[in-house]
C-alpha cells in the first residue's frame, strides 16, 4: 500500500486486527506470557528469537502503541516509556556512560534540565548547555572528544523558542554524533525533526498526544539512521558485544533496530521505567485525534495571542504564530501549519499582576499540566521555578512575569473572554 497519511496513521496505525481478533487495541494487563517449551523461553533470553516474555521489557499493548508513533514520526522503531523524562534520560543514556559528556540546548524543560545538568552528572556524564541561537562555531566549541550526542527540543517548555533543527543537526553530524530531539509540544502532526536530519526523537505523551490529561508517559523514537558502525570507537555500547548477552553485538545483530533493541533489551531489563499497558491504552485513545486536536489547539492560541497583542494591559507576548515574533520565520519553515497551543505573554505590572489575573480566570483551571484539551495556565516563576532567583529564573530564559497559558479545544471566544473578564 502507497504510504499512508498522518491522519490514517493516527486512528490506524499500530494494531491491525486478523480475523476475528478485536478490532479495538486490546489490553494486555498480563506481566507475563506462556511458552511451550523450555527452549523457546531460552531462546528469547539470548535475544535469538523475538518474544514476549515479561512486561517490564515488553508488552503488545504498547509496542503497537509505540509502532503507530514510530510511523507518525517516519522512524524504524519506538519505546514507550512510563514518562517524559524516563524517555530523554534513555534517549541519552543509551549512547553515553560514565566518562562521557553530551552538548544540550539550554532551552529545554526545566525537569530535563536538572536531569541533565544535576542528576546525570552524579552518574559521570556532563553536560554542556549553548544558547541554541548561538553561531555553529559558538556550539561546536562546546564539542570535546567525548561527546556522545547533541540534544534540543523542537519547542522548547515554557519559553517557546523554535529550534532550527537543520542547524543543529548540520552541527551534531560534523561531530560525529547524533541529534535527540524532545518533539513533544508540536507532535508529529506539526513538525517531523526527522525530515530535518534529526536521528532520533523523544516525546512526553503526557502532553499532546494523550491530551486529556489522563496518564503521564513517554516515547523514544528512533529514525535508523544515524551511522553508529562509522562512529564504533565512540559506541562502544552499539558497537562491542554486550557481556551482559553472550557477546552479542547490537549493530551487527539488528542494524538499524540496534539503538531501540538495545534500549529495550538493557535499560528497560535494569532500570524498568516502562508504561503500563493501561497507560498506552488510554494514549492510543489520545492518538486516534492527534490530527484533529492539533490544528484546533493552534486555531485557538494564534486568536489568543493575537487578542493578547492588541491589549494594552499585557506587555509582551511570545507565540510564534505572530507575525512579529522573533521565532517567525523558523516557525514557517518546520511547522507551516501551526506550531502549538501554548502561548506566554507578561502583564504590565509584573509578578504580582499575573498572580491576581490567574486567581480571576474561570475558564482557565490553574495546574501543574500543559497541553491538553483544557485551557490551563501556570505562573512558572511560582509553580514549577519557584526555587529559583528572579536572577536564575532570567538566566533560565524564564522571566518573572512569564504566564505560561496552554490554549485548549474549546471555543477561542469563550477562552477570550475568560482572559478579559480575569484582566478586568
Ligand atoms: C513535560 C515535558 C517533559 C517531561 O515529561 P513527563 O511526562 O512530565 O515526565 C519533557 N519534555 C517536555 C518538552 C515536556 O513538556
Amino acid at each position: 500500500m502507497k504510504k499512508l497519511n498522518p491522519e490514517t496513521l493516527c486512528v490506524q496505525a499500530g494494531w491491525t486486527p486478523k480475523k476475528g481478533e478485536p478490532r479495538v487495541l486490546p489490553i494486555y494487563q498480563s506481566t507475563t506470557f506462556k511458552y511451550e517449551t523450555s527452549e523457546q523461553m531460552a531462546r528469547l533470553f539470548d535475544l535469538e528469537d523475538s518474544g514476549y516474555f515479561y512486561t517490564r521489557l515488553q508488552n503488545p499493548t504498547n509496542d503497537a502503541v509505540a509502532a503507530k508513533i514510530a510511523a507518525l514520526e517516519g522512524g524504524v522503531g519506538a519505546m514507550l516509556t512510563s514518562s517524559g523524562q524516563a524517555a530523554n534520560f534513555y534517549a541519552v543514556f543509551n549512547i553515553c556512560q560514565a566518562g562521557d559528556h553530551f552538548v544540550s540546548s539550554s532551552c529545554i524543560y526545566g525537569g530535563t534540565y536538572n536531569l541533565f545538568g544535576v542528576t546525570m552528572k552524579k552518574l559521570g556524564i556532563e553536560v554542556t548547555f549553548v544558547n541554541p541561537d548561538a553561531s555553529d562555531e559558538e556550539i561546536i566549541a562546546a564539542f570535546r572528544p567525548n561527546t556522545k550526542c547533541l540534544f534540543g527540543e523542537t519547542i522548547s517548555n515554557p519559553t517557546l523558542e523554535v529550534l532550527d533543527i537543520e542547524k543543529f543537526a548540520r552541527i551534531a553530524h560534523s561531530q560525529g554524533v547524533p541529534l535527540i530531539v524532545d518533539n513533544t509540544f508540536p507532535t508529529p502532526i506539526n513538525c517531523r525533526p526527522f525530515e530535518w536530519g534529526a536521528d532520533i526523537v523523544t516525546h512526553s505523551t503526557t502532553k499532546y498526544m494523550d491530551g486529556h490529561a489522563t496518564s503521564v508517559g513517554g516515547a523514544v523514537v528512533d529514525s535508523g539512521n544515524f551511522p553508529w558502525e562509522q562512529y564504533a570507537d565512540k559506541f562502544p555500547g552499539l558497537c562491542q558485544p554486550d557481556e551482559s548477552y553472550h557477546g552479542l553485538t547490537y549493530t551487527q545483530a539488528f542494524g538499524k533496530m540496534a539503538y531501540m533493541t538495545k534500549a529495550t533489551a538493557q535499560l528497560m531489563r535494569d532500570l524498568g521505567s516502562i508504561q503500563s499497558p493501561q497507560n498506552a491504552f488510554l494514549l492510543n485513545l489520545g492518538l486516534e485525534t492527534l490530527h484533529l486536536r492539533m490544528p484546533q489547539h493552534c486555531k485557538n492560541a494564534q486568536a489568543v495571542a493575537e487578542y493578547l497583542a492588541k491589549n494594552d494591559k499585557v506587555a509582551w507576548v511570545n507565540y510564534s504564530g505572530l507575525e512579529g515574533d522573533k521565532y517567525h520565520a523558523l516557525a514557517q519553515k518546520y511547522m507551516p501549519n501551526g506550531s502549538c497551543g501554548v502561548v506566554t505573554f507578561g502583564l504590565k505590572g509584573g509578578r504580582d499582576v499575573a498572580i491576581r489575573f490567574m486567581d480571576s480566570l474561570k475558564l482557565a483551571a490553574i495546574v501543574t499540566h500543559v497541553a491538553d484539551a483544557r485551557t490551563c495556565v501556570l505562573h512558572p516563576a511560582s509553580h514549577t521555578h519557584r526555587q529559583l532567583t528572579d536572577e536564575q529564573l532570567l538566566a533560565a530564559g524564564v522571566r518573572p512575569d512569564l504566564i505560561r497559558f496552554s490554549v485548549g479545544i474549546e471555543n477561542a471566544a469563550d477562552i477570550i473572554a475568560d482572559i478579559e473578564q480575569a484582566l478586568g
